[in-house]
């Protein structure tokens, strides 16, 4: 490793010119990274880490593909850019790929982040019903500590409030309800629609007057909040509500989608079928900017009528870039050569049921919870009232696990301003010894601070 003055001044540069998103948040130093390669990732003193956290920018194919570099290389001589006003190949094969991925007929709008899909989504929902002649319809209801993106309308639908206040106001028409949280909620209900979140959902749409909704958003499991998987047929029941009051449903897959959960997306481990379904950086593994709104056809249909006002007056300059759509593909083929979505699965179970083994005795460790490659860890300060811990003992444990080469994440929003959910998401390619060292480096941690 080098620690020389030239990276002492990297890093009073780095200092200099860049503002990086939520630095307070990050207590621990800033890591350079300057290359990596499947896990790992090395910074610029040479330092090797294990990137646990890869999942949540969702890198799900590992660093480093020379197979994904080429894809983009190749399209970028061949042709670099078009609008997708018109077309080009790449988009069109990637479309088709993404419906054969999703098993229905959908019709994809691609931009370039999470947010603008999701404002996308928004926006179709909103015009759907207008085309429709319900002129009434634009409210959409969304979750308690989901994150859905940074935009006006994308941050109006989060539902971390600290994230928030600071930009309001933010678009309107966004009403929350409670997520299910089957750490903390008392939940008797077996059958899913007799589920205290999915009742809270009919009721809001009745006091609102049903014909007042135009969609419901939700994430298949709310990552940025703590990690919360829901009840088995939650969403379905959730999709009913929908169907009974005329409302949309948007499933956002920002992080869920390609693999992460151990199925292609999220919401197939309930057998719906939602109507728009938002999805980004998992699309490339975020070698590139990508995202894309897929739309039940029947919707798209809506907007086919003949006169100027029956478009969709949505344009994205960059989404959808021919390159972005060459390196989506081969992504997309090499999970499927890999069988990286069933491996997510497999893996997952293991990775869950070792840390659990190992970690459930710990004094703080309230739930040990996953699906597929995406696991949170709750910690708290007291078993019973199940108190978060305090986010300093939180980032304790994050910086001693930095410190010996294993970048794990925090997450959670129980109580504004707590992050207690230790979360892992490691490259779903990640291998037996690279598990093994994840486990071995968070017990030594979370030991130290017993
Ligand atoms: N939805 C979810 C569920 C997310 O986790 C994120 C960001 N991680 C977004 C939307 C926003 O994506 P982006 O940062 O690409 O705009």
């Amino acid at each position: 490793m080098v620690q020389t003055d030239q990276s002492q001044l990297l890093l009073e540069k780095d200092e200099r010119y860049i503002w990086h998103s939520m630095k307070p948040y990050n207590p621990q130093a800033t890591l350079v990274v300057t290359e990596a390669k499947g896990c790992w990732v090395t910074d610029h003193t040479g330092k090797k880490y294990l990137d646990a956290m890869a999942g949540l920018w969702c890198v799900n194919v590992g660093y480093g593909r020379e197979e994904l570099a080429e894809a983009a290389y190749k399209q970028l001589k061949k042709l670099a850019y078009f609008p997708l006003t018109q077309s080009h190949v790449p988009a069109i094969q990637l479309g088709e790929k993404l419906n054969e991925l999703l098993g229905d007929e959908y019709v994809i709008f691609f931009s370039n982040s999470g947010s603008e899909a999701n404002e996308t989504a928004f926006k179709i929902a909103r015009q759907y019903h207008q085309q429709k002649g319900d002129y009434h319809r634009y409210k959409i209801i969304s979750r308690y500590r989901a994150y859905h993106g940074n935009s006006l309308g994308a941050l109006a639908a989060t539902g971390q409030a600290q994230r928030k206040y600071k930009y309001e106001p933010l678009a309107t028409g966004f009403i929350h309800v409670a997520p299910p949280d089957s750490y903390r909620d008392e939940e008797t209900a077996v059958n899913p629609r007799e589920l205290k979140s999915v009742k809270a959902i009919d009721q809001v749409m009745t006091w609102e007057l049903s014909e007042t909704i135009a969609a419901v958003i939700m994430e298949p499991i709310i990552t940025g909040g703590g990690v919360l998987i829901p009840p088995d047929g939650y969403l379905q029941a959730v999709k009913e509500v929908c169907e009974k009051h005329g409302a949309l449903l948007i499933v956002d897959e920002v992080i869920c989608g390609f693999g992460r959960t151990g199925k292609p997306f999220g919401f197939m481990h309930d057998g719906v079928k939602p109507d728009i379904i938002t999805m980004a950086k998992g699309i490339t593994s975020a070698y590139l900017p990508l995202s894309a709104t897929a739309v039940r056809k029947e919707i798209y249909e809506a907007f086919k009528g003949t006169e100027e006002y029956d478009y969709f007056r949505h344009i994205n300059t960059f989404g959808g870039n021919p390159a972005a759509c060459a390196l989506a593909l081969k992504n997309l083929e090499i999970m499927e050569t890999e069988k990286l979505f069933e491996r997510s699965q497999k893996v997952g179970e293991q990775l869950l049921n070792e840390l659990k083994r190992k970690l459930q005795d710990h004094r703080y460790v309230g739930d040990v919870r996953g699906k597929g490659l995406l696991i949170g860890i709750e910690l708290v300060v007291d078993k019973k009232t199940k108190e978060p811990l305090d986010v300093s003992l939180v980032n304790k444990v994050i910086g001693i696990c930095k410190e010996n080469g294993l970048i794990i994440g925090k997450n959670g929003a129980t109580v504004a301003g707590f992050n207690n959910v230790l979360t892992l998401s490691p490259p779903l390619t990640i291998e037996k010894e690279d598990l093994s060292f994840l486990v071995q480096t968070l017990t030594e941690a979370l030991a130290q601070i017993k």
